[in-house]
């Protein structure tokens, strides 16, 4: 355990503590850092971080604690919890621009902005952190319509390496503000960032299960659906474990969000009812801040998440989708395009603007389960990351040097390289999908 000296007003927990456990766990994986500590704004972030740079401790930053990346104990490390910075505040009524702190959780901001009827779409689950998936990019339920969380961001204020506290934005170092969007957290510990929110109240929201012996004629119909569906609608095709000789099944979930005006909602979601054999739907209007769900990680179990960037759902894509299925694993299909897809491939760090679906596959395995043992089981998803155009860091739970050339094409690595080198060139920020300021920067090529 590390003896360090901290800020004296900085809440600090050590391993041992009251409150250490919970405030360490993650959703896939609990940390064991020799040190937590929860600044309540920049200043005392500036003074964490010039402490662990005096004492040589590794940094890590936590916001809602769901990285999919392992992280194992480490006497020497300092996690930055932003739980204290979990603002929620409307700075503009009339653009409705809102202030979010990096620690909050998604679920606290839709509550907040539901009495406006606004939201802005970023995940589909309240425990959450704004921090984490804002800076990956954040696909949420209103993907199609509003693009990525990040698209809907329009500045951040950031605590850098050496203790700046900056502000990001087009106008305002905006190479900081490209590399955070998308970048994971390689640039500095971000206190917090404003929104454009977007109108939305009440959603027509729900599943379409069915049978799915076919998975691939399925995923083919799914497809074709989507490929012609308006904007509103956002869907995800989700295919849970299946154990051999119960009947196979899929559920579709759908978001159109139309705001109140939308003249057919159920018009635009009507056709998923023809793409296969109909178990059961389940489909109402409910309030957007309603749709996000809990989401506990079951107790016993070592969860695994990879996932791959499709440019065309084809039939050899759904054919390596069906070969992973298994009782242990599941595979969520979500849909693109749309607004996510007109942002340019340059305009911010998430380059991969031309994907039609995003695969998520979920291994769940017993916890105790070892790397190597985890790296045969998933042979299987080989086949879909070959057929993927890239990688999304948020639902990538390994992060090889292969992991960030699929993230992050060589345009937008070496761009990366280059902030990187700018805003934290000591590496400080490594416990990531780490950008190395030595990249070389392939980027020159034309
Ligand atoms: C149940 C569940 C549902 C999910 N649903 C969605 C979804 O619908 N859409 C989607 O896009 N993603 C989704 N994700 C993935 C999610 O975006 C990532 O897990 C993300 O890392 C979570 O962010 P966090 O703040 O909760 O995690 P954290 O573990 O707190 O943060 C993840 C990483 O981001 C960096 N970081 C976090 N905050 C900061 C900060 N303030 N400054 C600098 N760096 C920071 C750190 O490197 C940290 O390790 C889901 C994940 C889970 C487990």
């Amino acid at each position: 355990m590390t003896t360090t000296m901290m800020p004296r007003a900085v809440e600090l927990l050590r391993p041992g503590d009251d409150g250490y456990d919970g405030a360490t766990r993650g959703f896939y994986t609990s940390a064991r850092p020799g040190l937590l500590v929860r600044p309540r704004g920049p200043d005392e972030i500036a003074a964490v971080l010039a402490r662990a740079a005096h004492d040589d401790l590794r940094v890590s930053v936590r916001s809602g604690g769901h990285s999919p990346l392992e992280h194992g104990p480490d006497p020497r490390e300092v996690m930055i919890d932003l739980t204290r910075c979990d603002g929620v505040e409307v700075l503009d009524p009339v653009r409705r621009l809102v202030r979010v702190g990096s620690g909050a959780t998604w679920g606290r901001v839709a509550a907040a902005l539901d009495p406006f009827d606004w939201g802005i779409s970023a995940g589909d689950t309240n425990s959450v952190g704004v921090g984490g998936l804002t800076l990956g990019g954040g696909v949420g339920w209103m993907v199609r319509r509003d693009g990525l969380a990040i698209d809907n961001l329009v500045g951040a204020r950031v605590v850098t390496a050496d203790g700046r506290l900056l502000t990001a934005s087009e106008h305002e170092n905006p190479e900081l503000f490209w590399a955070l969007r998308g970048g994971g957290g390689n640039v500095g510990v971000v206190v917090d960032l404003d929104f454009v929110a977007r109108p939305v109240g009440t959603v027509r929201f729900g599943t379409v299960t069915y049978r799915a012996d076919d998975p691939v004629a399925l995923l083919g119909r799914w497809r074709d659906v989507m490929r012609s569906a308006p904007d509103e609608l956002s869907s995800t095709l989700a295919l849970p474990p299946h154990t051999p000789g119960a009947t196979p099944t899929a559920t579709v979930l759908v978001c159109h969000a139309g705001g109140p005006d939308a003249a057919t909602p159920d018009a635009a979601i009507e056709p998923l009812f023809r793409i296969g054999t109909v178990l059961g739907t389940d489909i109402g209007s409910c309030r957007y801040a309603a749709i996000l769900e809990d989401a506990v990680p079951p107790a016993g179990v070592r969860l695994v998440v990879r996932n791959a960037l499709v440019t065309s759902l084809d039939d050899a894509v759904a054919a390596a989708i069906a070969g992973f299925r298994s009782g242990r694993t599941a595979v969520a299909v979500r849909s693109l395009g749309g607004a996510f897809a007109r942002v340019p491939s340059d305009a911010t760090a998430f380059a991969h603007r031309d994907a039609e679906a995003m695969v998520v596959g979920l291994l769940i395995v017993p916890s105790g389960t070892t790397g190597p043992e985890v790296e045969g089981a998933l042979v299987p998803w080989r086949a879909v990351a070959d057929r993927g155009a890239g990688t999304y860091v948020n639902f990538q739970g390994s992060a090889t040097a292969e992991d960030l050339a699929a993230a992050y094409p060589p345009r937008t690595l070496a761009r990366l390289a280059a902030a990187k080198r700018a805003y934290d060139p000591g590496n400080r920020f490594a416990h990531n999908h780490n950008i190395r300021p030595t990249h070389d920067d392939p980027g020159v090529r034309t």
